[in-house]
């Protein structure tokens, strides 16, 4: 398994094995965690998605594939950038949701009541931090973008859910 950061992996174990589907991890208990907690902290503090990412077998790789265009997701991620541009107009030096402050994070990304619920919830079940409960909100409100919706639906929340794996207590624990 690896932790992606814009690009850049990292193994989350010395060995590089931790949670493949095929080979064995050979790292010692607790060995996981005290590598892990390494990254933690301030670190995850400022990484938006934590994806969990398993190798893939030779065979999935080289077999037909059905994916999606890139030129389709670039006119889809060029949309998303001209909302979020139109967005902060009036905000000095601020362009995309990246880089909202959490003063505007409050105004922008304004969710349901059934979508308080739902990120309260999943906050319990999950165990997740509570400096996952902003990037939660900043992340679903682009995966809104991208699918050109003003509001943040419970899809989208689910979503970005999803991306805050490194946050879940007990995780590799
Ligand atoms: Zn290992």
């Amino acid at each position: 398994m690896k932790i992606q950061h814009q690009g850049i992996s990292t193994q989350v174990c010395p060995c590089g094995y931790y949670n493949h589907p095929e080979k064995e991890c050979v790292c010692g208990a607790g060995v996981v965690q005290k590598y892990l907690n390494r990254v933690s902290g301030p670190l995850l503090d400022r990484i938006d998605i934590h994806l969990e990412v398993t190798p893939v077998p030779f065979s999935e790789l080289t077999a037909e594939r059905t994916a999606e265009q890139s030129s389709d997701v670039r006119s889809r991620v060029m949309g998303a950038r001209k909302i979020q541009e139109e967005r902060y107009a009036d905000s000095k030096g601020i362009y995309c949701n990246a880089q909202m402050s959490s003063k505007l994070l409050r105004s922008v990304c304004k969710i349901s009541p059934e979508g308080v619920q739902l990120l309260k919830t999943a906050m319990e079940r999950l165990g997740l931090s509570a400096r996952a409960y902003d990037r939660i909100l900043k992340v679903s409100r682009t995966i809104a973008d991208l699918a050109a919706s003003n509001e943040i639906l419970n899809e989208h929340l689910a979503e970005a859910i999803q991306y805050r794996s490194l946050d879940r207590e007990g995780w590799a624990g």
